[in-house]
């Protein structure tokens, strides 16, 4: 896990620890004025938010609703159950919907989908203890204030594997196993993201670096021992039979290692030999593996999102990658590819990404899924690398560009997702 890591500031590490991990202080990675609204605050505002006063009120009164929509504002109530009406659709605004939900996107679509699955059902889950595993245990352990590694893209991603789970190749063979899986690695992938990459760490001798290097150890060993932050996860560990559970979480740790970016062509080799072979998903390691790609698509699909939806994540992403830079030149540190925001640009950064990361990923899934929604998202990714083409253009036309080599990148280098863990 690269959770909860906060860097040396000036008067060395704070005492107090919020997680099981020494601090970064996200005061110096987070310099703007969004720094001035700190996470009591935050958390501040939302205890005494209306929809919690609704909540208690509500329980007071002896009302028990089983609509798991109690908590939000009346207002928003039918709004949000509108749009879950529509979670299965390629142009789902999650910024709306975590707007509507008033922060909550990532618990209410989890829920949705698990209950839409049959997996409460099925699995026999006390719907409270869920519910409160993904408030407490999920949705709060992201950071919200890095622009981009936050609860909202993780619900992003759970919505894409919502998207990918319906496609008939796997709808058709998936358990409600591997859905619970799918589902589950989409909404904790990410889980206490510290905002900044692996080779940040390493150049500020975190021992998370330490960390990351003996997990990348035992990636690919499926059935190896799970990402540590995941043993966090005892509450909803709880909701399974004994014997299931270790099975979750040595799964779940094999799908989340799976979305480290490095590591994209060991994967991509596989799922070529994988399709040579026509190989079929009543095996079990097989839809494990199906799974592995489905949530690699999901974590970097947003650029085949609409071209509104591509530019925010696109403009949130390089928010963040530029936060590390600013870090890294104020403690005279070499700036990391892609952190820079004297040389770099959104779009400059996109058409790498595109080009080297997602095209390749999303014409081999083309080979698996050729269906509509893949041809969408093609779509999308074409288009959305045009526009960016256009505006990298424009950039150089007025004289601002000055390093036109961003086409010889590796994707190894690329910051982008490339921590995971
Ligand atoms: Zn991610």
């Amino acid at each position: 896990m690269l959770g909860d890591v906060r860097v040396r500031s000036r008067v060395g590490f704070e005492p107090e620890r919020r997680g099981s991990h020494p601090y970064i202080d996200f005061r110096i990675l987070h310099s703007h004025s969004e720094s001035e609204v700190s996470v009591s605050a935050r958390n501040i505002r939302r205890l005494l938010s209306f929809q919690r006063y609704l909540r208690s009120s509500r329980f007071f009164r002896g009302i028990t609703s089983q609509n798991y929509l109690y908590i939000l504002d009346d207002d928003y109530n039918g709004q949000a159950k509108c749009m879950l009406e529509k979670a299965g659709n390629w142009n789902f605004n999650i910024f709306l919907f975590d707007r509507l939900t008033n922060g909550n996107s990532l618990v209410t679509l989890t829920f949705h989908l698990f209950n839409l699955h049959g997996l409460i059902e099925h699995f026999h889950l006390d719907t409270m203890k869920l519910r409160r595993f993904l408030e407490v245990m999920v949705q709060d352990d992201y950071h919200s204030r890095n622009p981009y590694h936050n609860a909202v893209h993780a619900a992003d991603v759970t919505q894409a594997m919502h998207c990918y789970l319906k496609e008939p190749k796997l709808a058709r063979d998936l358990k409600p196993w591997d859905i619970l899986l799918g589902l589950l690695a989409a909404a904790t992938h990410d889980l206490d993201h510290p905002g900044v990459n692996q080779p940040f760490l390493i150049k500020t001798k975190h021992y998370l670096a330490t960390l990351y290097k003996n997990i990348e150890a035992i990636v690919g060993h499926r059935g190896g021992p799970p990402p540590p932050k995941l043993k966090k996860m005892g509450i909803f560990f709880f909701l399974l039979v004994e014997e299931k559970r270790q099975q979750m979480e040595s799964e779940l740790g094999s799908l989340i290692l799976a979305t480290d970016i490095s590591r994209q062509n060991v994967y991509l080799s596989e799922f070529r030999s994988y399709l040579d072979r026509n190989l079929h998903l009543d095996n079990a390691g097989y839809r494990h593996f199906i799974l592995q790609m489905a949530l690699k698509c999901a974590d970097i699909c947003n650029p085949c999102r609409t071209w509104a939806l591509c530019k925010q994540w696109s403009e949130k992403v390089t928010d963040e990658f530029f936060h590390q830079g600013d870090v890294e030149r104020k403690f005279q540190l070499d700036v990391s590819p892609l952190c820079d925001r004297q040389t770099e640009t959104v779009a400059k950064i996109q058409i790498a990404f595109i080009t080297y990361v997602v095209e390749p990923l999303f014409e081999e899934w083309a080979h698996f899924s050729d269906t509509r929604l893949t041809q969408t998202m093609l779509g999308y990714l074409g288009l959305n690398k045009a526009s960016w083409r256009g505006l990298q253009q424009e950039h150089s036309s007025s004289g601002e560009d000055t390093d036109p080599t961003f086409e010889e990148m590796d994707s190894d280098i690329l910051p982008q997702e490339n921590r995971e863990l």
